[in-house]
This record gives structure tokens, sequence and C-alpha cells, in this order.
């Protein structure tokens, strides 16, 4: 009995671990990575396995680096279930579709200059066809009921408070020899959001872990304790509002965008947000925002009491708002000279709308650019937030950074050091934990938290490379 780490480790993309279990496999995730185009490119196209070695897939949640490469999978011959939630499986179907249209659009790219060059042109990773055929595979499953996924192999999914749909996934694995003696229990984080998130309930614990795998993307950080993000929407939309300019925000158009329209809506209740239009440019996130509206068994009670309130009967949406589909719509946004709030996507400003955005305006003292999310190393993203240059390339033309950059505190979907550490404390009581595999983090907060586990006598604590494994008892 083992896990195999092949994804997501000593690095935060691309989710993907394997548990070998009575000569069967399960894969707990199976995401795309994203990074330098070139590296992505080439790992997101070589599964370190066989498709149709894979017996059964359990899907943490419809986030892109961890649902991303089933489509791979289906191509390589895969034809087991995929054990997720409904919530997760509903954002998945809009997600894999729009992410088989974005490798067409990639493909795209990368053969222009391949053509220029002489050499064969690459496919695309996968097509449409294998993102609908993936969906077919999915089998729902609730929170906190416990299921079969093998014979011998029992999951339940727990709520993780990280996104709409988002699991937490614990895993009883029969004993090897004994059928009757006590299952080992292995727990997948997943993604851990934290306590107080907008829409979302709580995350829930696990106890009586035998063994742990956990995110900790944010496990040398601690989120400002008093980081209001209202408070920042608030300040900065009376900016731009005053400064007649655009703010910004590039936004993952799947959870962070409905948080901030969420947030916008209560600002515009409240009465404190100016007279600015707000543009939601993502056709994604406006597919997304209609599946948010279905999934009431996600919601705090905070986002129950606000659908139950005559007057506000729909917490995603209010007068200012307008979510743009087409590309004509989104155009139209470059010749506007009123100050309006444009939120679009990608998120870490690797394709998509945003770009655009970024390119017209980001010359302009006027314009303020929002992060509100985890921006990955070499993403223009991040390059943008850590203020580093003068100049950034976009679309292969360099232009001056005037615009103002900011980050949105207190938006995190990931529980920070204090949150990740009462999770491991929570998940290992009543347990007798004899291996916590640290996954989705770059290499300082993976020995910050390793260091801090050990302090607390958890563990022992393992940072996995690509292939490396960890032995189960049982
Ligand atoms: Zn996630
Ligand atoms: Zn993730």
């Amino acid at each position: 009995m083992k896990v195999q780490f092949w994804g997501a480790a000593q690095t935060v993309t691309g989710s993907m671990h394997l548990v070998h279990h009575q000569g069967k496999q399960i894969l707990l995730d199976c995401g795309l990575y994203q990074g330098k185009r070139k590296v992505a490119f080439q790992k997101n196209r070589e599964l370190p396995f066989a498709g149709d070695k894979i017996d059964a897939v359990i899907l943490s949640h419809a986030h892109i680096d961890h649902s991303g490469n089933l489509p791979s999978l289906i191509k390589s011959g895969f034809k087991g279930p995929i054990f997720s939630t409904s919530a997760t499986r509903d954002l998945a179907s809009v997600m894999l579709l729009d992410s088989a249209k974005i490798q067409k659009y990639d493909v795209r790219y990368v053969n222009k200059k391949r053509k220029l060059n002489g050499q064969t042109l690459f496919e695309p990773l996968y097509k449409q066809q294998h993102a609908v055929q993936t969906l077919r595979r999915f089998r729902t499953i609730e929170y906190d009921h416990l299921f079969d996924v093998l014979p011998g192999v029992q999951a339940r999914f727990h709520f993780a408070g990280h996104m709409l749909g988002a699991a937490v996934v614990e895993l009883n694995l029969a004993n090897e020899n004994d059928s009757s003696a006590k299952p080992t229990r292995l727990v997948f984080s997943g993604d851990i959001g934290r306590d107080g998130m907008p829409i979302l309930r709580d995350p829930q614990t696990v106890e009586g872990a035998d063994y742990v795998i956990m995110e900790a993307t944010y496990g040398n950080r601690h989120h400002e304790e008093r980081a209001d993000a209202r408070q920042s929407l608030k300040e900065l939309t009376h900016q731009a509002f005053n400064e007649g300019g655009k703010l910004i925000i590039p936004a993952f158009s799947v959870g962070r965008t409905q948080e901030i329209v969420y947030r916008l809506n209560q600002l515009a209740e409240a009465g404190e947000l100016p007279e600015i239009d707000v543009f939601i440019d993502s056709p994604l996130a406006v597919n997304a925002t209609d599946i948010f509206r279905e999934h009431v068994e996600c919601y705090d009670d905070e986002m129950i009491d606000a659908i139950l309130t005559e007057d506000d009967e729909d917490p995603l949406s209010f007068e200012r708002i307008n979510y743009v589909r087409s590309i004509d719509g989104s155009k139209a946004l470059n010749h506007r000279k009123k100050p309006c709030v444009i939120i679009s996507a990608s998120g870490m400003c690797e394709g998509g709308r945003i770009l655009h955005h970024l390119k017209n305006n980001i010359e302009n003292p006027t314009t303020t650019i929002l992060f509100a999310g985890y921006q990955a190393p070499h993403t223009l993203g991040r390059i943008l937030l850590d203020g580093n240059l003068e100049k950034v390339r976009i679309y292969g033309e360099e232009y001056t950074v005037r615009a103002k950059v900011s980050k949105l505190e207190g938006s995190s979907g990931h529980g920070d050091q204090g949150d990740l550490l009462e999770w491991a404390a929570e998940t290992c009581k009543r347990g007798n934990v004899k291996g916590i595999a640290l996954v989705h983090c770059e290499e300082d907060s993976a020995t910050a938290f390793a260091a801090e586990l050990k302090k607390r006598k958890l563990g022992p604590v393992l940072i996995p490379a690509p292939g490396d494994e960890m032995a189960m008892d049982g």
C-alpha cells in the first residue's frame, strides 16, 4: 500500500497523486501543470502512467490545476469512474470545455512558430470531445456520505471551504492481509480554505488519519489579521470613481470572481458603492455564476439569509453589474471613457481577455490593477505584483507600467500557516499518524511548514519530489 506523488510535488500546480492498493490504482486529482509555457506543454502531455491502468479517480475540486488534465487521462485509455461532489461536476463541465478551447488556441500559437521553422505541428493537448467523454465518467456523491470506490476502498467528502464543491477526501483502505483489521485512513486535503470566507460554509475537519497528504500553499505565511477585503474594495472603487479611472481585477472566473461580486453587492446594498459600473468580462465566469446559484448546499448562513431577503433575491447580481459574454462587448470596454470596474480572467494574467485590458490600460496612471489571488512564479501576475520591472511584455510588445498595482488582502481561498496547522492537528487527532506529505507548495513554504509540524510532534513529514512514494502500513 503506498501513495506516489506525480503532481503538485514541490510546486503548486498540477495536483496528481496515485494510491496503490491491492493491485489497484486510484488517482487523486488529475490537474494541469501551469507555469512556463514550454515546461507546461511537455509536462501535461506526458502522463507518468497509462490511463487504462487507473481504476478510479477521486477529484477534490474543479480548479483546473486539479481537474484540467482529466481529458488527457481519458485520451490515454481511462475507463473508470470519476468521483466528485455534484457542485464540482457542474463546475468541471464548464471548466473542462473552456480548457479544451484554450488548448486549441494555445497549440495554434505554438504551431505558428513551428510552421515558420519548418517543424512538425502539434495536436492540442486534448479536444472538446475528450472533455465531453470525461464528463460522462463522473459519479457524484454529496458531502458526508461514505461510498465505495473499489472493493476494499471507501471514501467520504468533507467540506473544504475553498471553493464551491471543494472537498477534503477521506479514504479508508482495507488491510491488505486481514480484511477484518481496522482500515488505514488516508486523508487528502485537496485545497484547504478558511473560516469566514464569503458564500461558502466553513471547512470541516476529519479525524483519525493514519496518513495525510496536505497542501501547504501558504505554509510560511500569516494572512493579515484584520485585512478586510470589503473595505479595500470600497476604497478602491471610490478611488477609481474619483480619478475617472479603471479598476481592473484579474480573477479566476470560478470562485474568486463570485466572491468579489458578492462583496460588491454587499457594498451596493449598504449604499457604500459609488455610481460605478462593474463588468464581469469572462464567459466562463458568467456560466460559473449560474452554477453557484444552484448549489445552495454549499452556502453559509449569511448567503442563505441573503437569498431569503426579499429585496436581494440574487446576491450575485445588482443594478450596476454587467455580465459580458461576447467579444464585441469585451472590446467595447476598451473605448469606455467613464470609470468602471472590470473583473476578468485569467487570474494570473497568463491569457484570456484580461491581457487586452492590461495592454490598453497599464500605461495609464489612473488605472489600478488589483490582484485577488495566488500568483505563481514567472506569471505576468506575479511579475506585476512583485513590481520589480518598469516594463512588461504583453503579446510580444513592451509596455511601461504606470498603473497602480495593489493586492486584495483577506481574499485568499487558502488557509495560512495557522489555519493549516490547526487543520493538521485536528486531522491527526485520535489517530496514529505515520506520515504527512506536504504538497501544493513552493519550497520555502514547505520547509517552514514542516518545521512547524515537527515542533508540534506531528509527522514524520515528507516533502515529496515528483515520483516519490509514501509507503503505508495496513
Ligand atoms: Zn483550488
Ligand atoms: Zn490548487
